[in-house]
Order: C-alpha cells, then structure tokens, then sequence
C-alpha cells in the first residue's frame, strides 16, 4: 500500500467553494487560504446558530499503546462512511501541532485512505492559528514583566508568576530559564520558562469560548500570578484581555477542508489532552451540528481521559448531547493490553487478545455511565487474522452486549466502513433509549472538588481511593473556598493505564491515584488535577522526523508521515 503522504499527494481535491456547498455554506462565507482550505465568516457561524442540530457522534479509544489504535484514522472513515450511506455528515478534529510533527509522532491529519487534505498545509502552519495563539499567550507575557518592570503597580509577586511563554515547537532547552538577564534595563531576573503552544491556557479557552464576548471574558479571567499576600493576578488586571482577542480575532473562525472524499471536516484547535481537554474548539463543533445532520469528532488518547473530559468538559460547558460513541480497538492494542511485547504483534495470539478485552470492557462501561449508547470499531490491520477479529466481536456481544464491526477505511476508504456508518446512524437515532435518560455528565456542577476527582477515579479508572499530602488537600480547599468549586475536574495522568502507572495495561482495578498537583484554569473553566509527571513541553527524540522531511526536485514536501 501506499505511503500516507502518497495517497494524500495523488488526491484530486476539490475546489473549498464546492465542499461549502454540501453544508450549504455560500461562497461569500468563505475566507480562502488558498483553493482548498477557508475560514468561515463570523457572521455567518452566527447566522448558521441559528438552525437545529445534527447529531454528535464521538469517536474515541481503548488505553493507547504504542501499537496504535487511529481515532483520527476512524473519524474521518466515519464521516466519509455517512455521507456513503447517503447522510450528511461533517467531521471535527483538532489541528495538528508542530511539535510531534517533527519529533516522533508524525501528523495528525489520519492515515491510508481516511485523510483530510491538503495534509502538507493541514500539518505544517495551516491557516496560522496557532501563531495567533502563540502571540496572544505570549502578549500576556509581555504585559506581565513590563508591568512588573514600571513600577508593579499591581504588587506582583516576581517569584510567584505561573504564566509562561509558548512556542509550537518541541525544544527542551526552553523548559526553565532565567528571564530578564543583563541589567537594569531589561527587568527583574526571575525563574521562567516555556510551554509548548498546545499547553497554553489561552488554547483551552480558545477550544471552550462559544463567541468572541465570551473569549475575551475568559482571557480576562486566566489568573497569572500572585501578589505578596497570595491574591491572584489576572489579565484582565494586566489590561491584556482587549488586545488578546483583537490577536485571535480571525484565528477564531472554524477552518474549512475536505476529506479525500470530499467530506467537509472542520480543523480547529488543539489543546493537550493532558492539562486541557483535548478536543477541537466548541466554535468549530456547534457550527458543524447546525450544517450536517451527522457530526464525527475525536477526543484524544483513551477513553477515560478523552471521552470523559469531552463529556464533562466539553459537553457539560457548550450544553451539547453526544448521540453515540464509537469505541475504536485493534487486535495489535488488544494483544499488548493482554502482554504481548510489541514485536511479536504480528502473530495470532487469541488468549492474550482475550486477556485484553478487559480493557475495552472497562472503556465501555464507563461510557455507559453517561447515558451515550455506543459501538466498538474495530479499525483493521493487515496483520489481524480472521480468527481474531471474529473472537472480538464474539466476546464484545456476549460479555459486554454491544456489536464490534470490522472496519477497513484505512485501506478502502468509506467502502470499508458502511457497516459502522449504518450502525451509528441506527443508534444516535434511537439516542436517550439507553435507559430512557439520555447523555449526563459523571458529577453535578454542586459536588466538591475533591469529591469530584475522587468519583472520576473510582468510577472511571476503578481505583479505591485518591491520596495527598495535606499541601495538595489544603490548595484543594482554598480553591473551593475562592468560590471555585464548581469548575469541572480536568486530569492530568498516563493515557498508557487506567491507573497512573504506565506500564499497567488491561483493567487494573483497587488502585490508589496520588495526587502530585492542583492547578486553577479559571479562563478555561477547569481545575487541572495532575497525577504523574506532566511534560508541558516535549523534547525532541534522538532521530526527530525533521531529518527526513525535506523538499524534492519538483518543491514538494518529503518525509511527512
Ligand atoms: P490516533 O488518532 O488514535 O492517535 P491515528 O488515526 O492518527 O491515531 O493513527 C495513528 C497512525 O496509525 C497513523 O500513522 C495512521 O496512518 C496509522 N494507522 C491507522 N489505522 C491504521 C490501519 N488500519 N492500518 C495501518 N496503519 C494505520
Ligand atoms: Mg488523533
């Protein structure tokens, strides 16, 4: 088969004017990057608001492991597979970031013949978003020393500033610093250091703000630092939130492509899945609903971070009702969740794939807790034999009572996913039938945070207990007391284990999760709950990619995966 980047390279895309037009999207609506890439008018993402809803359909994952499981891959499978099957559908992902891009991970546009395109664009600076992003996070910055610098009207305390610059790029050299070094003219020297740009507050509520008011609102709430006397700093202290929206202004408007097969999809925003909630902008989401009767989208790493943040986050936050879940799996995953090292992937192996059904069982009764009926997706590999994907679905009807349907849109694009797409559309219709509720979050808006993180743990992750040093348990209190409490938990762990150790795979259950630290979004509107070491900005590997991405002879970009 070929390459990704050579399947990207030889499709025939279409002009952007005609994908619109499939969501009945005029051509003075479009902002044009080129001939297949375009913003949506923000005038008419207003207008558009004003038409019911499509469903919302969530595509997310088994743990990872380093096997690989192709939500993004399956996302747009989907997507092409309903408007195969004659719905219209539109998908939603977030944009790629050039950190992994150029490190290890490689793009992020999906992969064989379930891609969005044009993939080079898509991969590499797109329409710029993320360089608005970067300014607006790095103005604040700006604003924060210079005030520092005149005279610190606000009584900041230099040794308690959290904001940090951002960058988009995978450099660990800029993890921690010192700032304002060579004289009095250049400020007061203090500790510092980078984020990559995925990990900026400003991201977070960039993906969670639903207008331009409500962006500079929250930009305006995103505390900074902290005064001598422990009281929080924000930016609208600083003055900065004004000229932060002016910097996103345009970035803020949904970014139009096309799939391979020329379904719309929506390429905006990209918070960490970590210490952000890991899913495209809210903006980008409702438009999509209000223009296709169908809506795919992604949530980053394992069910139980992504899907969970997506629903208590994402959902809870923009008031929006996931229909349907697909639970993607492989049989390579499934193995490695039942202990077969990576390079013996290749050869069947049905008791160890049965081993490590647990794990889908667990994503799948935990998904069940928020009323989302949902469908496991079997996203095929060469390598899986017949025996193996028929044990899946067997286990998947008798254990756990759901259908597992082989998909191959990898290799056949939407041909090779019709059976998902007639399955999804079967259940997001019959959607609030799971149990005659419908979609709820995990916990009320009401329960303390503490209470919060502890039922996330047992109910999700199925450990015991949660633990703190008395540090952690008191700043648990002091948010609460600071009015703060009833903010969404955001958690910040492995995406390898339910538990925190990455090396846990399957279903651990009786586990106790530590609690490193608490930090207060209070511009995104989440209290991040670390549990483990968090890398906000990533090194580069000892082989980055960028050693093989280059030009050819004909100007072409080579080495993009
Ligand atoms: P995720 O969104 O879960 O991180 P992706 O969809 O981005 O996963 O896929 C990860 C990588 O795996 C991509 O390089 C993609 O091309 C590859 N991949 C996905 N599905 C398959 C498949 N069925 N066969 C082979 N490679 C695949
Ligand atoms: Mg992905």
């Amino acid at each position: 088969m070929l390459s990704d980047l050579d399947i990207a390279r030889a499709a025939r895309l279409k002009p952007i004017e005609t994908v619109a037009e499939r969501l009945g999207i005029p051509p003075d609506a479009l902002h044009h990057f080129g001939r297949h890439i375009a913003k949506l008018d923000t005038a008419f993402v207003r207008e558009a608001a004003k038409r019911p809803q499509g469903k919302l359909i969530l595509v997310t994952a088994i743990s990872p492991t380093p096997a690989g499981e192709g939500k993004t891959t399956t996302t747009v499978g989907l997507g092409d597979g309903l408007n195969r099957i004659g719905r219209s559908a539109a998908i939603c992902l977030r944009e790629p970031s050039l950190g992994p891009c150029f490190g290890m991970k490689g793009g992020a546009a999906g992969g064989g013949y379930a891609q969005v395109v044009p993939m080079e664009q898509i991969n590499l600076h797109f329409t710029g978003d993320f360089h608005a992003i970067t300014a607006a996070n790095n103005l604040l910055a700006a604003l924060l020393d210079n005030h520092i610098y005149w005279g610190n009207a606000l009584g900041i305390d230099p040794r308690r500033v959290s904001w940090r610059r951002v960058l988009d790029m995978n450099d660990r050299a800029l993890r921690s610093l010192v700032s304002s070094l060579g004289g009095v003219s250049n400020g007061f020297p203090r500790e510092d250091g980078f984020d990559i740009t995925v990990a900026s507050e400003v991201m977070a509520v960039f993906c969670l703000a639903s207008d331009l008011a409500d962006l500079e609102e929250r930009l305006g709430r995103i505390v900074v630092a902290q005064t001598r006397d422990r009281k929080p700093v924000t930016a609208r202290d600083l003055k900065a939130a004004g000229a932060m929206t002016v910097l996103l202004k345009d970035a803020f408007q949904p970014n139009l492509v096309q799939t391979l097969e020329g379904t719309p999809a929506f390429v905006h925003g990209g918070p960490f899945a970590n210490i952000a909630h890991g899913c495209n902008s809210v903006v980008a989401t409702r438009t999509a609903l209000h223009l296709a009767d169908f809506v795919v989208t992604e949530a980053g790493f394992g069910a139980d971070l992504g899907a969970e943040k997506f629903f208590d986050i994402k959902c809870r936050k923009a008031g929006l009702e996931p229909a349907a879940a697909v639970l993607v799996a492989t049989v390579r995953a499934l193995k490695m969740h039942g202990g077969v090292p990576k390079d013996q992937l290749a050869a069947e192996n049905l008791p160890a794939l049965r081993k490590g059904m647990a794990n889908l069982g667990r994503h799948l009764a935990n998904i069940r807790k928020f009323g989302v009926p949902a469908v496991v997706g079997v996203n095929r590999f060469a390598t899986d034999t017949p025996d193996e994907l028929a044990l899946i679905q067997e286990l998947c009807r008798a254990e756990f009572g759901v259908d597992a349907i082989v998909c191959d849109h990898f290799a056949q694009g939407s041909a090779g996913i019709e059976a998902l797409a007639h399955r999804v559309a079967e259940i997001a219709h019959a959607a609030g039938a799971l149990d005659g509720l419908g979609f709820r979050p995990l916990y009320a808006d009401e329960l303390p945070l503490w209470d919060k993180m502890r039922l996330i743990a047992t109910e999700i992750y199925g450990a015991s207990d949660i633990i703190a040093d008395q540090r952690i348990r008191n700043e648990f209190r002091e948010l609460q007391a600071a009015g703060h409490g009833g903010l969404p938990i955001c958690v910040a762990k492995t995406q390898y284990s339910f538990s925190t150790d990455p090396e846990l795979r399957g279903a651990p259950s009786g586990h106790v999760v530590p609690i490193r630290e608490i930090r207060l979004s209070a511009g995104a509107g989440f209290v991040v709950v670390i549990c483990g070491e968090i890398m906000t900005m990533p090194g580069l590997p000892r082989v980055p990619s960028a050693e093989h991405i280059g030009l050819d002879e004909n100007g072409l970009v080579e080495g993009l995966s």
